[in-house]
């Protein structure tokens, strides 16, 4: 049996494995939500003075006392049990790219010897799990190992099966912050307050301004029997060999192709149970690579976005092995084709409805707009470098500065229409802007802003920050990656920016320059300033790479020397200013992104070192036997001078065989040498940076030489599904 039958006899198993998909007679209006304690249940289980008061939380930031936490516990207490509930769990995000939960059973002593059934307001607000094993950074010493998890209102609790999960944020005895959550909230406190103040300039009865996230999830679906025989693929999620298939991505078929019945089946599942734990979803298609798909909801406020999408990661991989798959949402899990990521779409909003980075009907909407466009443009403009520190692992490197999406230089796309708008508004007087006549007050002669036209326009797949009409869409993202970390650095650097803009506006309006005058003036100034973040052209090309270095931008794109960033003054005093981070918190979580750099490539050495040696070059050497075999048998049978000419293909391939087999087994031996090296280094950003500039590029040149072998060596005998065989689901 050849080794593609072999194979897919495993897959057929799955196939053929029946799959209840649950089909639910409701539509998704009814059971959306149902596993959420949403305001609709809060208002049936919560006496009335309780949930206004819970409403107040929610909405405003109001403090939660104790006796409230009580009744709220009660009735979600209540609500719960109804869906056979029986423990509950802090649910948080560490610093590890997952989440981490730890249950407690809703029971305590009666004091009569029994138990009943019990969960506290205390319960719900607070837990100490045992912290000391999640990643710090050097910022909780042993002796004071105690990590706090605290109850996150502005996120409704769930269910997963018999457990309550309560979403938390995850700080240390000393208050810094342990995970994305904590951060993100202030971050997203600190855009609301600084673009609320701006806003007011325009429309003064605005109260709050909310961030808004909308992500798109690609993921790859495999055979759960194909990827069980690869422990590359089980150990770090990606290939570390494999030869490009024949056919892949080249003919442009599978980009919204019809979608196979196996995975439709999965999506199905998928979606019911996102939707009835309140993901609203919306779009599934196929993407450009064979076997990979996307998932994306209706955008809401980042901080539930956030943890939807933890929520759905989660989800996504406990489903496909449902479905006899697994789900690979590694950046790079095949090299040749498509990697994943998870656009961000971003924008902010104002709690009056308006949408800031949409334009509007009115001069007063046209320049607000504009505002809220050039201010988030100098955000990205001054903290380029930090935003791609934001984005940057070493499973999102494969995809940066690759020839796929994105490029690793942070730049906008605007679109024509945008740029026109700017290009007029930094030309222009104010006598032509503004109507001085003071019949209309402002007119501001800006050319008129077809919404959807926009919307529509000159799409650039190869930006990573693009103007989309409404908002902007931050393509960097890793797909495996927590957005929190992403949408952490662009709120509070927009945040900084905003600030930055009020002080000047104000001051010039303080010295007697007219409010729309003083605006236009700031606004005039930034578009000017940030103009090297504005680039409309080809993102791939290498005349780019030189552009952007000649306009300032950062060009790094070694991974951990990208971390730095997090360090320069200028990110620090944007994080202090907004009071995201403390300067210790920032120096604390870069040795966690070094150590967990290192620590993946070296699990990737150290698999593709087995493979090597146990996998590869044994069966290398046996085909190699059996071809020297031939060729003695060819000796006996023919006469000397025919044998000769017959043997000389084979002798060529056993040559050939040899110094693969040869390179490889040097190397790796080499890979080893250079891994103790690396280990003895102490300082942790020092010991990324080797393993960056020597151990990573040793796994390419090696794999270079394994992938020939796959094309020489008998089929039948090649120990690994190849590229054929894991990308074409049927
Ligand atoms: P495309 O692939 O063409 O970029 P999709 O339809 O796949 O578009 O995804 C668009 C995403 O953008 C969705 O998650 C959608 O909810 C989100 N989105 C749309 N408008 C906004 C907005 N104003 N702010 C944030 N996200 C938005
Ligand atoms: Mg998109």
């Amino acid at each position: 049996m050849s080794s593609s039958l072999r194979f897919e006899v495993v897959g057929e198993a799955f196939k053929k494995k029946a799959v209840e998909v649950p089909a639910p007679s409701e539509r998704p209006s009814e059971f959306f939500g149902k596993y959420v304690f949403t305001r609709q249940k809060m208002f049936k289980y919560l006496p009335a003075d309780v949930y206004h008061k819970m409403c107040d939380v929610i909405d405003n930031g109001a403090s939660l006392d104790l006796q409230t936490a009580d009744a709220v516990a009660a009735g979600m207490k209540k609500w719960a049990m109804e869906l056979g509930v029986t423990h509950c769990t802090h649910w948080f995000q560490p610093l590890t790219e997952g989440t981490a939960e730890k249950h407690d059973a809703f029971v305590e002593h009666d004091g009569k010897g029994g138990m009943v059934e019990e969960f506290s307001g205390k319960q719900l607000i607070q837990q100490e799990p045992d912290a000391s094993s999640f990643p710090n950074g050097g910022i909780r010493s042993t002796f004071e190992a105690r990590g706090y998890s605290a109850w996150d209102p502005a996120s409704p609790v769930f269910v997963i099966g018999d457990t309550l999960m309560i979403p938390t944020i995850f700080i240390s005895y000393t208050g810094e912050a342990l995970d994305y959550k904590a951060p993100l909230k202030k971050a997203i406190h600190a855009v609301d307050k600084a673009a609320t103040d701006v806003c007011r300039y325009f429309y003064p009865d605005v109260k709050k301004v909310i961030s808004n996230l909308g992500w798109e999830q690609e993921y790859f679906l495999v055979d759960e029997g194909l990827y069980a025989t690869r422990p590359d693929l089980l150990m770090t999620g990606r290939t570390l060999v494999g030869h490009e298939s024949a056919k892949n991505q080249q003919m442009d078929d599978h980009y919204f192709g019809s979608i196979p019945e196996r995975v439709t089946e999965f999506m199905k599942d998928l979606e019911i149970q996102a939707l009835e734990l309140g993901i609203p979803c919306k779009t599934r298609h196929n993407e450009v690579a064979p076997n990979q798909f996307e998932l994306a909801p209706i955008y809401e406020e980042t901080n539930l976005a956030v943890d939807h999408n933890m929520l759905l990661m989660s989800l996504m991989k406990k489903i496909a092995r449902k479905h006899g798959f697994r789900c690979l949402l590694h950046e790079k899990p095949f090299a040749g084709i498509n990697g994943s990521g998870k656009h961000n779409n971003w924008s902010l909003a104002t709690d009056t409805g308006i949408l800031l980075h949409g334009p509007g009907k009115t001069p007063a909407d046209n320049l607000r707009f504009v505002t809220f466009i050039v201010e988030t443009l100098m955000a990205v403009y001054r903290h380029n470098g930090l935003l791609k520190a934001s984005i940057m692992s070493a499973t999102n490197a494969h995809r940066l500065g690759g020839h796929e999406a994105p490029p690793a230089i942070i730049s906008s796309f605007l679109g024509q229409h945008l740029s026109g708008i700017l290009q007029h508004l930094e030309n222009s007087t104010d006598d032509e802007l503004i109507d001085v006549a003071g019949k209309h007050g402002m007119k501001l002669d800006i050319p008129q802003i077809p919404e959807l036209l926009i919307d529509n326009t000159d799409r650039n797949r190869t930006s990573p920050f693009a103007f989309t009409g409404n908002r902007f869409e931050f393509r960097a993202i890793g797909s495996q990656a927590n957005c929190a970390a992403a949408m952490i650095a662009l709120n509070a650097a927009v945040a900084e920016a905003l600030i930055n803009f009020k002080t000047r506006v104000d001051a010039l309006i303080e010295n007697g320059v007219d409010k729309t005058k003083a605006i236009l003036q700031v606004v005039r100034e930034d578009i000017k300033t940030c103009k090297p973040i504005h680039f409309d052209g080809n993102g791939y090309s290498e005349e780019w790479q030189k552009e952007a270095s000649r306009r300032g931008l950062d060009t790094e794109c070694s991974c951990p020397i990208v971390f730095d960033r997090y360090l320069d003054e200028s990110s620090v005093r944007m994080f202090e200013t907004t009071h995201v981070f403390t300067r210790n918190e920032i120096a604390a979580r870069n040795e966690i992104k070094w150590e967990t750099y290192t620590k993946k490539i070296q699990i990737e050495a150290r698999i593709f070192g087995d493979m090597c040696m146990n996998h590869i070059i044994p069966v290398a050497t046996r085909y190699q036997s059996a071809l020297i075999d031939n060729v003695h048998k060819v000796m006996k049978v023919f006469p000397a001078e025919t044998a000769h000419r017959l043997n000389a293909k084979n002798l060529e391939l056993i040559e050939r065989i040899s110094e693969h087999t040869g390179f490889i087994a040097e190397h790796t031996d080499k890979l080893i040498e250079n891994r103790k090296i690396a280990n003895r280094i102490e300082n942790e950003r020092e010991k990324a940076i080797i393993y960056h500039d020597t151990i990573a590029p040793m796994l390419e040149s090696i794999r270079y030489h394994v992938d020939k072998l796959e094309l020489i060596v008998d089929d039948e005998m090649w120990p690994l599904p190849k590229y054929r065989e894991l990308l074409f689901i049927r």
